[in-house]
């Protein structure tokens, strides 16, 4: 017997509210879901959203839970305090990890470092035994840019205040041109302020109180240098390269300018730093640090 939607779809059992159940199926819905139920309906109703499937139930259920409760069950063990407290961490991981852009035409914007990023700075890139510049000759630079896979990013980058001008118009200039690809862009922080573990994670970064291989302050304690894509630009010297990953690149005759995140004399990177009167590692000539970028040419 084929069942036509109607009256004949009534539950056995349920008490028949014959002008319900002779209306068709879809129409039940709409006076079930619609602001007219209710009334003489309502038992009838309740019996009809029992029939719909479990996923359009959900639907219905959510549109009457108040926020808290819609959200995933593993935020309900925690109580408003604990909830604020992960907003909190959210943020801090946004800014020290990167999230993603809204679009192209995003802009480099600098803010005073935020007091949980700066709590999270001591002893990882900024360390007390050292002369490292305080927290007000310091600023975060929020910075959009292109990942290896082409999407817009927004990176975090700490650079002094006095080269937060010069450093935000390069990396707008490289985002602007959409020629240049960035690995990823997180505060060394996330690294324990460890160079050697950022460079092998192909992190580009800015500021880190530490000093060089030799015992003097690196420019980037200063927050005035930089280094991107580490992997792509490693440092050489003698038979040292670093990263270790970068050693596929560390020779004149390894870089190309169509190998992603490479950075080779003349392209958008080196102009753009040049503009703002910086000098690149890439024509040291001791050694060579093709990831680097310094006011001052050291
Ligand atoms: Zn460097």
């Amino acid at each position: 017997m084929v069942e036509r939607e109607g009256a004949n779809l009534r539950p056995p059992g349920v008490r028949a509210q014959s002008c319900f159940w002779r209306m068709k199926a879809p129409k039940r819905r709409q006076a079930c879901f619609g602001k007219d139920a209710g009334g003489c309906l309502r038992s009838a109703c309740d019996q009809e959203i029992r029939r719909v499937d479990l996923s359009h139930r959900a639907v219905i259920n959510r549109r009457h839970q108040t926020p808290e409760a819609r959200m995933p069950t593993v935020l309900l063990k925690f109580r408003k305090p604990q909830i604020h407290c992960i907003r909190v961490v959210a943020l801090l991981f946004s800014l020290v990890t990167g999230a993603a852009a809204n679009a192209r035409g995003a802009k480099v914007m600098a803010e005073p470092i935020p007091d949980a990023i700066w709590a999270y700075m001591q002893q990882r890139s900024w360390r007390a035994e050292l002369p490292c510049p305080g927290r007000d000759q310091l600023v975060l630079l929020r910075v959009p840019y292109l990942d290896f896979d082409g999407n817009s990013q927004t990176g975090s980058l700490i650079v002094a205040k006095s080269v937060a001008k010069a450093v935000a118009a390069a990396f707008q200039e490289i985002y602007d041109s959409g020629k240049f690809r960035i690995y990823r862009m997180s505060l060394i922080d996330e690294f324990g302020g460890d160079d050697a573990r950022s460079m092998a994670a192909n992190n580009t970064s800015a500021f880190n109180c530490r000093t060089t291989d030799r015992g003097a302050m690196s420019r980037h304690a200063y927050g005035m240098a930089v280094d991107i894509n580490p992997v792509q630009n490693p440092y050489r010297e003698g038979n040292l390269t670093e990263p270790e990953a970068g050693r596929a690149y560390d020779e004149p005759y390894k870089r190309r300018r169509d190998i992603v995140g490479m950075i080779v004399d003349g392209d958008v990177v080196t102009r753009a730093f040049a503009r703002q009167g910086w000098r690149w590692g890439g024509h040291w000539k001791r050694s060579v640090d093709y990831q680097h970028f310094s006011n001052d040419g050291h």
